[in-house]
């Protein structure tokens, strides 16, 4: 693990290692295992943040007849009246009647995670889970909760494991925070 990472003039300090997020990635795969036994589930990895921790994921949870796919969750201008509103982009297979577990990177505000959830749910899955990374309970804004988080984490901004800083630092193994972020 790098002492501190510089990027884009900003410097981060360790957080969490690799080990550590390796142990928590098969914690939740355990539970996952278990709660999904006797289903064929689609996993759905949200692009980009997620796509390393969907990928350890993934394979932890090792259900044969289950399957992944990928898609965004993209911001698009809306009118003055809608605002900021985000649509679901890629995702080619009918999820109809199937149990889906959504892969996300981070719950900050947790407002993307509702109002995709939502949209999810207009395709009427039989079931929809949700597995996040990181969640910063703090930072709520509606209450939203995910079924599954591999770490509770304080109101601080972190890169690293598929996370970014302007597209950059996804490829880092362990997670660092903004130095003085305390
Ligand atoms: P929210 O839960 O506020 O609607 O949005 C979550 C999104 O904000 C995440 O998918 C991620 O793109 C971004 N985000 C929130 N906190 C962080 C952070 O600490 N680091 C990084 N790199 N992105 C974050």
């Amino acid at each position: 693990m790098e002492n501190k990472v510089r990027v884009n003039g900003m410097t981060f300090v360790p957080y969490l290692t690799a080990e550590e997020i390796q142990r928590q990635v098969k914690r939740i795969a355990d539970d996952l295992r278990r709660d999904l036994e006797g289903k064929d589930p689609i996993f759905l990895c949200v692009l980009n943040g997620a796509f390393i921790f969907a990928a350890d994921l993934y394979r932890e949870v090792n259900l044969p007849d289950s399957v992944i796919t990928f898609m965004r969750y993209k911001s698009y201008e809306g009118t003055s009246t809608t605002g900021n509103v985000k649509q679901i982009v890629g995702l080619y297979e009918d999820i109809k009647g199937k149990d889906v577990v959504i892969i996300e990177d981070i719950v900050d505000t947790g407002l993307t995670a509702e109002r995709m959830i939502a949209d999810i749910k207009e395709r009427e899955p039989a079931s929809v889970r949700f597995v996040t990374l990181l969640h910063k309970p703090e930072s709520s804004r509606n209450g939203f909760k995910p079924d599954y988080a591999a770490f509770e984490i304080p109101p601080k901004f972190i890169i690293g494991y598929g996370l970014d800083l302007d597209g950059k630092t996804r490829g880092l193994k362990d997670i660092y925070v903004l130095e003085n972020e305390d």
